[in-house]
């Protein structure tokens, strides 16, 4: 999730104080993971500004992205179909945060919300982003089955009934929820398009246009299914305040519209460029959780055919 930017520039200096003590906590998305991939793939996002840090201590029981192990999900016959309302008049600009591209909404009402799935309440649309990969072998933060997506699509929300602001929710139980929805190679998407489109204003770092009437509904997938558990942030400050609901089935892109996201830049017009790629979070510890699916797992039937996949989870 590349939240920490979507907060308003003028409190952040403040908030940033505050948040030093759990930055510094849970901070350990620099260290590497053993598997060769995996190595290979971190080695971008490793230097990346946002994970430069003094510290890089593990911590942390709730940690995000995870490897969604399928037949280790358990169907939970209690997870009602989430609902989304989202009125395509609250979306206000994009921009380039150096570390992603978000498209931010207006959230001092109730005009774009979620609510029914693993919610107790409804939680308002902040913003929403994608991470990607630097070729289509990898790119999501979150791997099914040890799988990786080459994007995925994080739709960050919170909780407008127990908090008075996006910068409070963020750091308590339950104050966000982000939607997670895998992108993969097929069909041209033409609700994405119209982002895509928008994208070379936003080419370089703390670039931003405005961005107005968009339903971010033609981004999800037909099928309600979904897993849920509970987890974290994927960028600092890393707080352990996310019930992720992940989206079983992805939604088809083409390759161009992915090169699209690739010719972004991590860089501002005056420095060195550097291509925006690789811009995830590896993979943390399940630890003592439980992934939860909206869904009875039928995939159990397939499971002798497929080939063994290793687990590709950072040690703890
Ligand atoms: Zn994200």
């Amino acid at each position: 999730m590349a939240l920490m930017n979507s907060m308003k520039v003028t409190s952040f200096a403040h908030f940033r104080k505050q948040l030093k003590t759990v930055w510094a906590q849970q901070q350990g998305a620099a260290r590497p993971c053993s598997m060769a991939t995996c190595t290979h793939r971190n080695r971008n996002t490793a230097l990346h500004p946002l994970w430069q840090s003094e510290l890089s201590v593990p911590g942390g029981t709730r940690q995000s992205p995870i490897n969604i192990q399928w037949r280790d999900s358990v169907y939970d016959p209690h997870l009602k179909p989430l609902k989304t309302h989202y009125d395509p008049s609250t979306c206000l600009y994009i921009w380039n945060n150096g570390y992603s591209f978000l498209v931010e909404f207006e959230d001092s009402t109730d005009k774009s919300v979620i609510m029914g799935g693993p919610l107790e309440n409804h939680y308002r649309l902040k913003q929403f982003h994608f991470h990607w990969g630097a070729i289509n072998e990898w790119g999501s933060e979150h791997t099914v089955d040890s799988r990786f997506y080459p994007a995925e699509l994080h739709l960050v929300h919170w909780n407008s009934v127990k908090h008075a602001s996006f910068e409070e929710a963020i750091m308590e139980d339950n104050g966000l929820v982000v939607i997670g929805v895998f992108l993969k190679l097929g069909a041209h998407h033409a609700g994405l398009q119209k982002l895509v489109d928008a994208l070379p204003a936003v080419k370089h770092k703390n670039t931003l246009v405005e961005f107005e009437v968009f339903d971010p509904s033609c981004l999800l997938p037909s099928c309600p299914d979904y897993w849920t558990y509970a987890g974290s942030l994927t960028t600092p400050p890393l707080t352990e305040s996310v019930t992720w609901i992940i989206k079983k089935t992805p939604i088809e892109v083409d390759q161009d519209q992915l090169e699209e996201f690739r010719m972004l830049l991590f860089t501002s017009a005056e420095e060195e460029e550097k291509r925006m790629v690789d811009n995830f979070r590896p993979l943390q510890p399940l630890m003592n959780r439980t992934v939860r699916s909206s869904f009875q797992n039928h995939h159990l039937l397939n499971i002798e055919t497929r080939p063994s996949a290793h687990t590709h989870q950072s040690s703890p």
